[in-house]
């Protein structure tokens, strides 16, 4: 393997999305020089687009996908220990519908899901009787019972950032706003070339490259492969809605579609619900929105199971990611298999020869990213003799090292150590970045030492740090991936970041 100085780095991830970010954190941590370039921000696209659920996907027992739902479940345990702060259990509530789906078969479901990934942290499922409980918060009073069960939730764009920071530690170089415009063979060798957003083309070489640009996966893969390539990749976009929050507990709902289909409502952001998603086949995957069809069909859904109906004027913010599925040949997008595949292309030659390989990644979840990585280099391990094994299962993400993994006790030493600076200020600080919270925090005492309020718990202080040490570049970096800001804030506030974003970004550069 060649040394972090030496000009040719052993990998060149192209995609900062959770599978890119995943695999240069695991690579780098073996003691490989990683090179990771994103065309835009970090979990631009679709790590940012997500469900944000850590789950093994309940509804994928429906399609036999076991393999897939017990590396999930058994991950969400490893996710939930390594990243606490990003990372909480979550309760879902199933109200029955009996003739959507027969008691005894949720039952058996829910069964499986308790025991297929092993020894778990999180309660097992239970029936439960909604009116008049907390269970059934919201929901109109013909829900008779239902069925109560654990998953979790994540800061989904936070997860791809943490997992780029640890890369960058290990000695990984990550260059954001960077397309990977080509690449070629050359006496065993890629030669790559990349094009910063600001600056001249610049070529770099590697023994190998990984191509994890999600949507753009085939894209990629034709422009670099010599073989015709047969893998087709199918793009389904997904959809989300964001209102005021539907009712004051702390669970979700899980809900059943007379087409089959599900759809979450998840507490979001203290005081909104995160209502989801769609399933749609898309032949245009670089901008996707939604659609005024898409948010009938949720409202419509949600709106069969609430006790008060949703407006389209409730609807506060909406995002669309595109899902990047190997063409599996299934009718039905829901059901296109949400497990990874991997299609590897190397030259022909024996050891001590430079094969360079591109690994090309197609589907994945968020929840099974580390299993990914761990996979995608041992895909990887035959061409680099001598490789270390995996590293990630027990290692704490940037700022994971919570005492116990307790964020409540963590929140509370914040707020003691911390006593004159406003709560929503530490609880945001606190929530995104773990025992990192110091690093920003450092010796302030006061408000006035945090700088420019910007509101939602946003100050300058927290974005000097982003831009400083989390690639952050814009505004939209800001309040809608390295925090979520943007959301509560007014059109004025979120100017004022972007002011602010742009002035911080200038005085980085000179
Ligand atoms: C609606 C929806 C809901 C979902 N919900 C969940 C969920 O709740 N839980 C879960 O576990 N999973 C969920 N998923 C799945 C999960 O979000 C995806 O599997 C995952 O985010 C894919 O990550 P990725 O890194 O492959 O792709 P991306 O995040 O899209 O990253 C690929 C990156 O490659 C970059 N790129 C492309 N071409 C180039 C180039 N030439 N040079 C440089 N960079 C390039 C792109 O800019 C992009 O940022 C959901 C997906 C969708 C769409």
């Amino acid at each position: 393997m060649t040394t972090a100085t030496a000009p040719i780095f052993d990998l060149l991830v192209i995609g900062g999305g959770i599978n890119g970010a995943g695999i240069a954190r695991d690579a780098a941590g073996r003691g490989m020089s990683v090179l990771l370039a994103e065309q835009d921000d970090l979990a631009a696209h679709t790590s940012s687009a997500s469900t944000k659920l850590i789950h093994g996907g309940l509804r994928y027992l429906e399609y036999s996908e076991f393999r897939l739902v017990a590396e999930a479940l058994k991950e969400r345990e490893v996710l939930l220990a390594n990243a606490p702060h990003i990372i909480e259990p979550l309760a879902f509530v199933l109200p029955h519908e009996a003739h959507l789906r027969p008691a005894w078969m949720i039952r058996a479901g829910l069964f499986l899901y308790d025991h297929l990934g092993g020894r778990m942290s999180l309660p097992k499922s239970f029936g439960v009787k909604l009116p008049g409980s907390r269970w059934g918060a919201g929901l109109q009073s013909r829900f008779a019972r239902g069925f109560v069960y654990a998953d979790a939730r994540v800061d989904d764009a936070r997860l791809v950032v943490l997992n780029a920071l640890d890369a960058q530690a290990k000695g990984a170089d990550i260059r954001v706003r960077t397309r990977v415009t080509g690449a070629r063979r050359e006496n065993g060798l890629w030669r790559a070339t990349l094009q910063p957003r600001d600056r001249a083309p610049t070529d770099v070489t590697a023994r190998a490259l990984v191509n994890a640009a999600g949507p753009w996966v085939k894209h990629v893969q034709d422009s670099v492969s010599t073989a015709p390539v047969k893998d087709i990749v199918r793009h389904v976009k997904g959809s989300h809605i964001v209102v005021p929050r539907v009712h004051a507990e702390e669970h979700a709902y899980i809900l059943q579609n007379a087409d089959n289909r599900i759809v979450f409502i998840i507490p979001y952001q203290d005081h909104y619900s995160l209502i989801g998603t769609t399933d749609i086949n898309v032949d245009a995957y670089e901008h996707p929105g939604i659609t005024e069809d898409e948010i009938d069909y949720l409202l419509l859904l949600v709106n069969s199971y609430l006790a008060k109906p949703l407006q389209k004027s409730d609807v506060v913010w909406t995002y669309s990611g595109v899902r990047p599925l190997h063409d599996d040949g299934s009718t039905d997008p829901a059901a296109v298999t949400r497990d990874y595949v991997f299609r590897i292309d190397a030259l022909e030659g024996g050891p001590g020869h430079d094969h360079a390989p591109v690994l090309s990644i197609f589907g994945g979840k968020i929840t099974t990213y580390r299993k990914l990585a761990e996979a995608a280099l041992a895909h990887l391990a035959p061409y680099f003799p001598g490789m270390k094994p995996g590293w990630t299962r027990t290692a704490p993400l940037p700022g994971g090292d919570l005492p116990n993994g307790d964020r409540s006790a963590f929140f509370a030493e914040i707020c003691r150590s911390y006593p004159l600076l406003p709560a929503d200020v530490l609880r945001g600080i606190a929530r995104r970045h773990g025992t990192r919270a110091t690093r920003i925090l450092g010796e302030a005492r006061t408000p006035a030492d945090l700088g420019q309020d910007f509101g939602a718990g946003l100050t300058a202080r927290e974005i000097d740090y982003l831009v400083a040490e989390e690639w952050a570049r814009s505004d939209d970096d800001v309040l809608w991936r390295r925090t979520k800001c943007g959301l509560p804030m007014t059109p004025a506030q979120r100017a004022a970041v972007a002011v602010y974003c742009a002035r911080a970004r200038s005085e980085a550069i000179a």
